[in-house]
């Protein structure tokens, strides 16, 4: 058997070296699994706290992880540059330099108490599958960009997917002068990683300069790991639309004012979370509806509620549904107030439009995974990620592995060695897939 295995390899590698035939070559390339386990392990342990990762943008610990991912990014022969909105990028120069780029991306920071994996791992596979090239000898057509995207989780100034929002032209006023809770300044630390809030403008791209961008994520969420399925193909990027309702009612003693006379804002303001729940669950209107803070005033344990503030938000992957959500609450409130002779005013406090992914770029997952006899589901991404930013500006595609249990943004948050490895090659595949047909 051995006899046979080896005269087999020796077929194999005199077949291809004498006729390097470039399909089978690519269809045959697998990374390094433990490369990019250990990878995974050293970042892992930069900003590692009894509580989680600590690597929040701008932090030390960031600075940090940044730091190591650009050691790898030169020892694996890319060289290294960082944009003015500190977006870290490592090109790979393909054999047609006049050809657009690939991007492959994500983000090394972290939530506060979050995981090893998200984001890390879309960054450290890419820089592996650089790896896998270099080792295979495999050039590419086109330059690859390997991108490690500046504060995504928007941790500290509340804006996210800053990087890739500079990158694609989605900056807006406030971004730029934010100030944190210490009074700090944005633009102070994007000096820290390398940015430059002043020239932030110079970090936009033009869509020609991209052929496309992909990006590989544990997928945050349970359908994966509860359904099996190793691979799974994002079809879009859900948006988002948030509000801020505010109930009046009228604060009154809690003893003397009988139940018939009452104007209970937090009365009404529990009708509305309920409607908020059913409006994504018994009604199908969209996916997901959440009541995520609800503040009271003026809070005492014996006066009425005078007043009642609570954020809604609505996610789907189109954007009827959000606005018919929208709609529909809007409604629920004007009969709330009349029925209860409460005041209720709903403001919108912002949209994200819903990103799709490109369909060319999915069907090439799909094809990448089933040739390596793994099984794909099409999803949406309920979170947001630097993706969405992309697509604004080059067709985009996204590659989830499975999260065990669902968990995410946590200390829990893991995805096994071999989930990782499957994903890496099937972003490999893909990558490689689009230098030939793009
Ligand atoms: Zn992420």
């Amino acid at each position: 058997m051995t006899g046979f295995l080896i005269f087999g390899h020796l077929m194999y590698s005199w077949l291809f070296r004498r006729t390097p035939h470039k399909e089978a070559i690519l269809v045959e390339s697998r990374i390094k699994p433990q490369r990019l386990i250990d990878s995974l392990a050293t970042l892992g342990r930069i900003g590692e706290t009894p509580q989680g990762m600590m690597r929040l943008a701008f932090s030390p610990a960031d600075l940090a992880g940044r730091k190591y991912v650009t050691d790898l990014m030169k020892s694996g022969g890319m060289t290294i540059r960082i944009d003015s909105a500190g977006n870290l990028i490592g090109l790979k120069t393909g054999d047609n330099p006049a050809l657009p780029s690939i991007a492959i991306g994500s983000h090394t920071d972290t939530v506060p108490n979050g995981g090893k994996y998200d984001g890390s791992l879309g960054v450290l596979a890419a820089i592996e599958c650089i790896n896998t090239m270099k080792d295979l000898s495999i050039t590419t057509r086109h330059n690859l960009e390997i991108i490690d995207f500046t504060n995504e989780e928007g941790t500290g100034y509340g804006r996210w997917l800053y990087g890739s929002r500079a990158m694609t032209g989605l900056l807006e006023d406030g971004d730029l002068s934010a100030i944190d809770e210490n009074g700090i300044p944005i633009g102070s630390r994007l000096q820290d990683v390398g940015g430059d809030v002043r020239r932030i403008h110079e970090s936009e791209r033009q869509p020609n300069d991209f052929a496309a961008y992909l990006e590989l994520h544990i997928e945050q969420g349970p359908v994966l790991h509860s359904s099996g399925i190793p691979i799974g193909k994002v079809t879009g990027i859900t948006g988002r639309i948030a509000l801020e309702i505010t109930i009046r009612g009228f604060a009154n003693h809690a003893g003397t004012t009988p139940m018939s006379g009452r104007r209970d804002a937090l009365l009404s303001a529990a009708k509305i979370i309920q409607a908020v729940n059913t409006i994504a669950t018994d009604e199908e209107i969209c996916r997901v509806g959440t009541v995520g803070i609800a503040r009271i005033s003026p809070g005492a344990d014996n006066v009425i509620p005078g007043r009642a503030t609570l954020s809604v938000e609505f996610r789907d992957e189109n954007i009827k549904p959000m606005l018919d959500a929208e709609i529909r609450i809007t409604q629920l409130c004007q009969q709330e107030a009349r029925m209860s002779k409460v005041e209720i005013t709903i403001s919108r406090i912002g949209i994200t439009k819903p990103s799709p992914m490109d369909s060319n770029i999915q069907k090439i997952i799909d094809e990448a995974a089933h040739n390596q006899q793994l099984e794909t589901r099409s999803l949406p991404s309920g979170a947001g990620h630097d993706a969405q930013s992309m697509s604004t500006l080059t067709p985009s595609g996204m590659i989830f592995v499975p999260s065990i249990d669902g968990i995410s943004h946590s200390p829990n948050e893991y995805s096994s060695p071999e989930s990782c490895a499957i994903g890496a090659n099937v972003l490999l595949s893909t990558l490689l897939t689009i230098d030939r047909q793009f």
